[in-house]
């Protein structure tokens, strides 16, 4: 598995090319399609045990990030992934569009106040990220974020994805984890799939008409990906460049990537002390002496 998360991941931006990356790949022979749901059901098993000792120890925690264009398999792909986790040490956070309140604070507020506590999985579906792409692309939106208009200039976009650069590096520092998934479709494939939504009653509710007005600045929002992802890879919080014109092998990425990232942590359960294991002691005798009723 960890060949294939060494694939698509970006640890340094420096001459990354999304061009490079072919949403169809789905590694070679290194998976086979009919080997792809017990090796996701092994990982999501795996995932489960990891986050367990994650929580037990109660030292780290880990932040997803899933950005990607409509129709990509955000939403499916944290179901499955997520799907043997214990709901306790996970907090899934959408990111719409921001409420008022959001808007009269600075664009990281909604982000920070939506961490995850140390021993929890947190997942953004969509994220700060958002403030470098649909405001980016759609840089009217700026007008609505009540900023001094002297501190919006020609660098913004810049400036803006220096302080995500560094906000993620603060969170390594203090122990979180963040791993990035850009779930990365091409517009074929988003065509198909939109299709699909039109031609399945019980799929009408996916599909809103803003798909398909951001659908024609596809190539607008491919450049702010570019951008984001190239200023913004580093070893501390890298991406993943996620192929994701087939479900199954982009879910077995982001499984695979989690399990990677948490295997390299050394998790392991406390070791009591030498107090606890006396009161552990203790407690064993007492109840043990209630049982035979002494
Ligand atoms: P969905 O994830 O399909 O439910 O859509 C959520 C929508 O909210 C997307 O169109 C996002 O681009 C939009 N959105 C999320 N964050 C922001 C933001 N900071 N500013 C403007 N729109 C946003
Ligand atoms: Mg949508």
């Amino acid at each position: 598995m960890r060949t294939i998360v060494d694939r698509y991941r970006v640890t340094d931006g420096k001459g990354f090319r999304l061009e490079h990356y072919d949403p169809r790949d789905t590694a070679g022979h290194l998976v086979r399609r009919e080997d792809a749901d017990a090796m996701l059901a092994h990982g999501v098993e795996r995932l489960s045990q990891l986050q367990e000792k994650l929580y037990a120890q109660d030292r780290w925690s880990v932040l997803c990030v899933l950005q990607a264009m409509d129709a990509a398999g955000k939403d499916g792909t944290i179901k499955h992934v997520m799907s043997g986790v214990n709901p306790q040490g996970v907090q899934v956070t959408c990111f719409k569009a921001p409420s008022e309140e959001a808007l009269s604070h600075d664009f990281l507020w909604r982000a920070v106040r939506a961490l995850p506590a140390r021993g929890h999985i947190g997942i953004f579906n969509r994220s700060h990220y958002e403030d470098v792409l649909v405001v980016r692309v759609h840089p009217e939106l700026l007008e609505t974020q009540h900023l001094p208009p002297e501190l919006v200039g020609k660098n913004i976009w810049s400036e803006r994805l220096e302080s995500i650069a560094a906000f993620e590096r603060y969170l390594a520092r203090q122990g979180v984890v963040v791993l990035k998934f850009f779930l990365h479709l091409s517009k074929e494939e988003q065509r198909r799939r939109f299709l699909a939504r039109l031609e399945e009653k019980d799929k009408y509710w996916k599909f809103s008409a803003n798909d398909l007005s951001e659908r024609a600045f596809w190539d607008r929002y491919r450049h702010a990906y570019q951008e984001a992802i190239a200023a913004t890879a580093s070893r501390h919080a890298p991406w993943f460049v996620v192929p994701a014109d087939n479900k199954w092998f982009t879910r077995l990425v982001v499984v695979a990537a989690i399990i990677d990232a948490l295997e390299a942590l050394d998790l392991r359960v406390p070791r009591p002390t030498a107090a606890q294991l006396e009161a552990l002691e203790a407690a064993r005798v007492a109840l043990e002496a209630e049982a035979t009723g002494a």
